[in-house]
C-alpha cells in the first residue's frame, strides 16, 4: 500500500526532475510552442516543495489537493490548469484513504486523465499530455487488473506514458498551440507528454 509518505515523495521527485529537465521542455515547447514549459512547471513544483514544507498533509489526498491547488495559481498557460485539475480529480477519487492499493492507483490515474480531458478535449493523437497519459492509464488499469501491485502499476504507467510521449513525435497536433503549426510540429516531441512521462515516472521510483 502506498501512503502520505509516497505521494510526499512523488511531489519531491517531481520536482527534482522537472527542475533538471528544466531546459529540455522548454526546448521542446520553443519548437512547437512558445517556450515556457519548462519554466511554468519549474516555478509551479518550485511552490509546491514550498507548500509541502509549511504543511505537511496527513493523507495522499491532501497532497494531491496541496498540488492540485499550487499548480493551479502558481503555473500559466495551458499545462497548469490541465495539471492542476489532474491532481484535484485524483484527490477527490482517492478522498481521505490512508493507504492507496493497485485498484485505487489506477481509478486515481483515470481520474486524472479524465479531468485533463474535460478541461482541454484532447484525444490521443492530438499531439498532447493526453497521448502520454491515456496509455499510462490503460497500463495501469490493465497491471492492477492482472494483480499487480502498486509499484508495479506505477512502474507499467510510467513506462506506457514514456512510449506515448515517443509516439507524439511524428504528429500534427490539434489542440493547444502546436496546432497553429501544422506540419511543421512533425517531427517534434509534445512537451507536456514529455513532461507528463517525468511526473509519471517519479510516481514510480518514489514506489520503487
Ligand atoms: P502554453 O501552451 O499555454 O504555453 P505550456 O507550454 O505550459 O502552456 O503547456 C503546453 C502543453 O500543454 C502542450 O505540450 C500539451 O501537452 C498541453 N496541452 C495544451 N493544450 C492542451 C489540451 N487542450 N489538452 C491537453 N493538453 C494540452
Ligand atoms: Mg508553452
Ligand atoms: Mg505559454
Amino acid at each position: 500500500f502506498l501512503t502520505v509518505d509516497w505521494a510526499i515523495d512523488w511531489l519531491r521527485r517531481s520536482a527534482a526532475v522537472v527542475a533538471e529537465n528544466r531546459m529540455a521542455l522548454i526546448e521542446l515547447d520553443r519548437v512547437i510552442g512558445d517556450g515556457d514549459h519548462g519554466e511554468n512547471l519549474d516555478r509551479g513544483f518550485s511552490a509546491v516543495l514550498e507548500a509541502l514544507d509549511a504543511q505537511a498533509p496527513a493523507t495522499p489526498g491532501a497532497a494531491f489537493k496541496l498540488a492540485a491547488m499550487t499548480l493551479m495559481s502558481k503555473v500559466g498557460g495551458a499545462a497548469g490548469p490541465l495539471y492542476g485539475t489532474a491532481f484535484l480529480r485524483a484527490a477527490t477519487t482517492v478522498g481521505d484513504a490512508a493507504e492507496l492499493d493497485a485498484a485505487m492507483l489506477g481509478a486515481a490515474l483515470g481520474a486524472a486523465r479524465d479531468g485533463v480531458v474535460a478541461r482541454g478535449k484532447a484525444e490521443v493523437g492530438d499531439k498532447t499530455m493526453i497521448d502520454a497519459w491515456t496509455p499510462a492509464v490503460d497500463a495501469a488499469v490493465a497491471a492492477a487488473a492482472a494483480g499487480a501491485g502498486p509499484a508495479a502499476v506505477l512502474d507499467a504507467a510510467a513506462t506506457a506514458a514514456e512510449s506515448g510521449a515517443v509516439s507524439t513525435d511524428p504528429l500534427i497536433a490539434r489542440k493547444g498551440r502546436a496546432s497553429y503549426l501544422g506540419e511543421r510540429a512533425m517531427g517534434h516531441r509534445d512537451p507536456g507528454a514529455a513532461s507528463s512521462a517525468l511526473i509519471l515516472r517519479a510516481a514510480a521510483n518514489a514506489a520503487g
